[in-house]
């Protein structure tokens, strides 16, 4: 009778550890595979309300840009910024998103909209200079917590996108 129940408990963590990696696996496959969660794009779309918001404060009008959301990136890179052929574009790296959406939302979405506005205003004329005082004034000013520039990040492209 002992054994039998034993036997029974045993089973029974053994269903759960199964339930429990297939969840996991379901929860990133789900992830890989779809598009981002409703509550992420509530996420990003919330702060881009809020950038826009201070860009109209700090320069009295209002530029809005297309966030793509891409699994497409290669390495680590959290977002960047496009330009090309008068078209600006932001791009996030989806791969990063689940470990990193804080970061995002905090500094990095700022962070590429300091770009995009420097393209916009063409102050920006080469890539060289693309974190200067004048972009890390705007993304501050965007409310990005944290404007440091990346290190050894090409993460604005001028050229045709590399996907
Ligand atoms: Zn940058």
């Amino acid at each position: 009778m002992f054994k039998k129940k034993l036997e029974l408990i045993f089973l029974s963590i053994i269903f759960v550890a199964i339930v429990v990696l297939a969840k996991n696996y379901y929860d990133s496959y789900t992830f890989n595979k779809n598009d981002i969660s409703d509550e992420y794009k509530q996420l990003i779309s919330d702060k881009e309300t809020q950038i826009l918001a201070l860009m109209q404060k700090h320069y009295g009008y209002t530029f809005k840009v297309p966030i793509i959301v891409t699994n497409k990136f290669q390495g680590k890179l959290f977002g960047l910024t496009s330009y090309r052929d008068g078209n600006i574009k932001i791009y996030l790296n989806k791969k990063v998103m689940r470990e990193s959406m804080h970061y995002i939302i905090d500094s990095v979405i700022a962070h590429e909209y300091a770009h995009a506005l420097m393209f916009k205003k063409a102050y920006l004329r080469s890539i060289k200079n693309a974190h200067s005082k004048q972009w890390m004034d705007t993304c501050l000013n965007l409310g990005a917590l944290n404007c440091e520039k990346y290190v050894n990040q090409n993460e604005v492209i001028m050229a045709k996108m590399p996907f």
